[in-house]
């Protein structure tokens, strides 16, 4: 379990959920929001993924993961580097290998329980973290979407950023990327038990946004 105590006042904020539900632009915003400190935890998983493909490795194989998640240097990559759909798919590739989590773990919860620049919590998103990084945050949520929507928005996000597209492929990677998440072994992607679950299908970011607030502010009062 967890070394780390929760330090009575912080507020932790677990957002846990599918590839492209809206989960990171509604996690950035809320942190904004509240003025919390903000990891998206899947650019960890994602530089592990290029680091290893840098290195002319195979995302696949143990020892290659996990030398690249011990010896990571986050200053070495650019959000255009981990932002790819190459980077995300050696990302959930590198995340079911057990000793890459383990590399990665300590990381995540230091900055859960002691949020850098003393902010009063923070908000983590990810896909394990209200089950295993912090499973007694303060807020759990988790978000969803059709595939339909999250292969749509995925499309749009990638056209918008000059990438080439092929939209069966995508939808392709996204059910892989899915069906790798949800049943690998260490830490499936699943929701917590305690999490509230929002679907994003027929919503926009300012709608998620309103809805997780009020949320928030529900859960805190009581
Ligand atoms: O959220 P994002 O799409 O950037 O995550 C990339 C991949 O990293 C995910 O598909 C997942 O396999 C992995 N990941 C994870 N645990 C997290 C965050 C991300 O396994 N907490």
């Amino acid at each position: 379990m967890t070394a780390y105590q929760k330090t009575s006042g912080k507020v932790i904020v677990a957002v846990d959920g599918h590839a492209a539900s809206g989960k990171g632009t509604m996690a950035r915003s809320l942190a904004e929001a509240l003025n919390l400190a903000y990891l998206d935890t899947g650019s960890l998983y994602r530089a592990v993924g290029v680091a290893v493909l840098r290195a002319g490795g195979d995302p696949a194989r143990d020892a290659d993961a996990v030398r690249a998640a011990e010896s990571l240097d986050l200053t070495k990559f650019s959000r255009d580097d981990l932002r790819s759909e190459a980077a995300g798919g050696a990302a959930s590739t590198v995340a079911a290998i057990p000793g890459v989590r383990a590399a990665l773990l300590e990381f995540q919860r230091r900055f859960a329980y002691q949020p850098p620049q003393n902010k009063a919590g923070a908000v983590l998103d990810g896909r394990d973290i209200g089950t295993v990084i912090c499973p007694d945050a303060d807020v759990k949520i988790f978000v969803t979407a059709s595939l339909e929507a999250r292969v749509e928005r995925r499309i749009k996000e990638l056209r918008a950023g000059g990438q080439a597209v092929i939209d069966a492929r995508v939808r392709d990677d996204m059910i892989a990327r899915d069906a790798r998440d949800s049943g690998r072994s260490v830490a499936p992607m699943v929701a917590a038990a305690d999490a509230w679950v929002l679907d994003t299908t027929t919503l926009d970011a300012g709608q998620v946004l309103a809805q997780a607030k009020a949320f928030i502010a529900r859960k805190l009062s009581r």
